[in-house]
């Protein structure tokens, strides 16, 4: 009895728990169905701000991923200021230098280094060229600009130098005092070094201390022989270019440096790889 009691007690208590159960997932399910819908026709109402948002997910994606440049490129550091030739990257190069006439064609040329009227009287340059690095050439196009106003002119006599000619002017003349080491480079290696003087309207030369390439203390800056007409000249053009930043050198009157000289590489492109 005692056992049939237990088991009709137990099976009343298993039914009640199973009643209990059946109303419990009746709940959870009717939960669950509520919140369905309120999800869905949260969807829906907000379905044009969702596609907005994946849509920017998905450009931002691209932008990143296909469009942007690589981030080294931004951070890439400064040129080494060492004699170093960069003739391996052939396709880098005519980028590097422009031809000054496409720049300002009212500066004139009188590429020294193109004939024998140079103090070594041998032709070293196949075409009478002016290249340079792009800034340096806009910063003597506003010399030529200013000059302009006065009724002057710059004339060029040599700009970027090829290492390999530099090399066969220290065959020539192995001295530090005329040549700069080919070891080392020139400034004019850089395509950031001029060599001019000023003439007027007519192109005949402003009256200077000393011709181009002459060496001897005539050509120092702090010259004062010679006549009166010759010094102001001088001063003149050290005047001009130095008011658009340009270095001057103390030994040659005709010479001037980039201020950034340091940050360009030396090279050794021909001048007829340049397109005009
Ligand atoms: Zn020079």
């Amino acid at each position: 009895m005692l056992i049939f009691s237990s088991l009709g007690q137990f099976r009343s208590i298993t039914e009640a728990s199973h009643l209990n159960l059946i109303a419990i997932e009746r709940k959870t399910v009717k939960i669950v169905v509520e919140f369905w819908h309120a999800f869905s026709r949260t969807v829906h109402r907000y379905r044009f701000v969702g596609l907005i948002l994946v849509t920017g997910l998905l450009l931002g994606s691209i932008n990143h991923f296909v469009l942007s440049e690589p981030t080294h490129l931004h951070t890439e550091p400064p040129h080494s200021p060492q004699a170093r030739p960069t003739a391996a990257h052939p396709a880098k190069q005519p980028g590097q230098l422009v031809d000054i006439q496409q720049i300002n064609p009212n500066i004139r040329l009188d590429i020294r280094y193109a004939t024998k009227n140079n103090f070594v009287q041998q032709k070293l340059y196949q075409q009478p060229r002016c290249l340079l690095r792009p800034h340096v050439a806009d910063r003597l196009s506003r010399v030529q600009q200013d000059l302009e106003k006065q009724g002057l002119r710059l004339k060029v006599f040599d700009c970027y130098r090829p290492l390999s000619v530099q090399k066969k002017l220290w065959k020539i003349l192995p001295d530090p005092n005329y040549v700069a080491d080919p070891s080392v480079g020139s400034r004019h290696n850089r395509g950031s070094a001029v060599d001019l003087s000023l003439v007027d309207r007519e192109g005949d030369e402003l009256e200077m201390p000393t011709e181009f390439d002459s060496f001897s203390p005539k050509a120092h800056l702090d010259y004062m022989g010679g006549s009166a007409g010759s010094r102001q000249n001088r001063d003149f053009l050290q005047q001009v270019m130095k008011k658009q930043g340009f270095l001057p050198l103390q030994t040659e009157w005709w010479h001037f440096d980039d201020p950034d000289w340091k940050s360009y590489p030396v090279l050794d492109i021909p001048l007829d790889a340049v397109q005009p």
